[in-house]
């Protein structure tokens, strides 16, 4: 019988999930362990948020470069590309590292790294050691999904995971997969001089729901790749030894490429951790039913964070998830139910797509949709982002602000402004009295206002408060 180990909580995976559940279990003095069986660092530090927000910023320079001397010659190009991909690379290691040592003050000598696996309701093995725990935060991340027929083609087929260690660009690129994070990474790299073939079976980029915000994302991305849209692809070894991007839809054809970043999306790590162990039934997709407002799976002592649960697989939702999943490992005898931030989801391709609140496809019968555009923003025109464009969803009876989805340059904070009004609750008549300063993208939403107002037939319509004096 091998030595019980006991702690109040024990943590599986010490990712942005985990961390923050560790914190709250040390904020309330119980005892842990923090188990780990790969690198410290983070995921969103080592293979996700950063290095591919690093790559988007380096391209974003080459592209300002570009635009300012003109191409150049090829040689030059490819050397600066280099250049800017080892510096966001460099970025990416100080914030891995950062991360790590993080990891390693906040666990301490409660850090145990090993492959965790559930063997019993209050119990994990780890490599042989037993460890008893009155709750169980499940912060195991995700993979990325490739075919085990692709996987065995060997060195050239790429994943987010592996991408970011290539030590120089290739000439050519394969991209399998245009979701958002696909997207992000196909943009960046033909910006810095790679030539991409992108291929996704769906005919809309960037999983967005919002059909004219896909609509003019489709018809921007097609200037920076190649893109073969409504066709599944498959990648072939030829007989010389390179990889060859082949479709399969109505316009079949072929090119060669260096290597392939596989995008096709991530897959929980849940059913590697044999929770039926625990009585828990993992379905085929590796989902678990969980309560996102406790993060607890069912009356169990299992709690799930990040995205592992697949719900809502971004940085800030895993963190939040860490943190109610932490709080309520320690008081495990009386949960609390927390609210959910609005949600937020951002692509940094500059132009960015975003969506916010409500999505298009959830929207009830009858919701109003209001729209801005570049075509009277002078501010997208003074910078040539004639595609700019925001959609808000507003409730018909009430004026609230629902929803919205963009496409912008500046993107982000236009995201993130009205994401916070969603989430306030706030009316198209309040919004309309914020101040929007002249010249600016934000006007695209006051563009996008009057709209809604009008469509609510606002009557007679001054954007100021009445301040009561007569
Ligand atoms: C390329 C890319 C770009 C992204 N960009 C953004 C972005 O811009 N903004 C944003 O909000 N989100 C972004 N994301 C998503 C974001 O990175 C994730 O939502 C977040 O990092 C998930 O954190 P996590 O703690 O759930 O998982 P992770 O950080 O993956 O942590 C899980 C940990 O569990 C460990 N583990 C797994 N199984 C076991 C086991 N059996 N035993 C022990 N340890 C185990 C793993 O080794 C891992 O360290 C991006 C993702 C990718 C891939």
């Amino acid at each position: 019988m091998p030595h019980i180990m006991e702690v109040d909580v024990a943590i599986i995976g010490a990712g942005t999930a985990g961390l923050n559940a560790l914190r709250q279990i040390k904020a309330a003095g119980q005892s842990f362990v923090l188990i780990e069986r790969g690198e410290l660092g983070t995921m969103c530090a080592r293979t996700g948020c950063i290095p591919s927000k690093a790559v988007l910023h380096a391209s974003e320079i080459m592209r300002s470069w570009a635009e300012a001397e003109g191409a150049g010659p090829v040689g030059r190009v490819t050397e600066n590309a280099n250049r800017l991909w080892r510096a966001a690379r460099a970025t990416r290691d100080e914030s891995a590292r950062g991360m790590a040592k993080e990891t390693l003050e906040l666990a301490g000598e409660r850090l145990i790294r090993g492959d965790a696996r559930v063997v019993g309701p209050t119990d994990i093995q780890v490599d042989g050691r037993l460890i008893r725990a009155r709750a169980i935060v499940i912060a195991t991340g995700s993979a990325a999904v490739v075919p085990d027929k692709w996987k065995a083609l060997g060195n050239g087929i790429l994943t987010t995971d592996s991408l970011f260690d290539l030590d120089t660009l290739p000439a050519t690129m394969g991209l399998v997969g245009l979701g958002a994070i696909g997207l992000e990474m196909g943009v960046a790299l033909s910006r810095l001089g790679v030539r991409v073939t992108g291929a996704d079976q769906s005919n809309v980029v960037g999983g967005i729901s919002d059909p004219t915000i896909a609509d003019v994302a489709r018809q921007h991305f097609e200037h920076d790749m190649t893109m073969w849209l409504g066709e599944s692809v498959d990648i072939e070894r030829n007989s010389a030894g390179r990889f060859e991007l082949v479709s399969g839809g109505p316009s079949p054809g072929r090119t060669e490429v260096e290597c392939v970043l596989v995008a096709l999306g991530r897959h929980s790590s849940l059913p590697e951790l044999e929770l039926h162990n625990a009585g828990i039934e993992v379905d085929q997709h590796g989902n678990v039913p969980f309560d996102p407002q406790t993060m607890r799976i069912g009356d169990s002592n299992f709690y799930l964070a990040g995205d592992v649960s697949s719900a809502r697989p971004l940085q800030h939702e895993a963190a939040d998830e860490g943190s109610i999943a932490g709080w309520n490992a320690v008081a495990h005898e009386s949960n609390v139910g927390f609210r959910r931030r609005v949600p937020l989801s951002i692509a940094f391709t500059d132009p960015d797509f975003a969506a916010v609140g409500c999505a298009f496809d959830k929207l009830a019968a009858g919701t109003l949709v209001a729209e801005g555009s570049a075509d009277t923003n002078a501010r997208s025109s003074i910078a040539g982002q004639n595609d700019n464009v925001v959609r808000l969803y507003v409730e018909p009876g009430s004026g609230r602000l629902l929803g919205a989805a963009l496409f912008a340059g500046a993107g982000e904070h236009l995201a993130h402004l009205l994401a916070w009004a969603v989430q306030r609750g706030d009316t198209v008549a309040e919004l309309l009295r914020v101040p929007f300063y002249h010249p600016t993208v934000e006007e695209i939403i006051q563009t996008a206002l009057h709209d809604a107002a009008s469509k609510l037939n606002f009557p007679r319509r001054l954007d100021l408060a009445s301040s009561g004096h007569q």
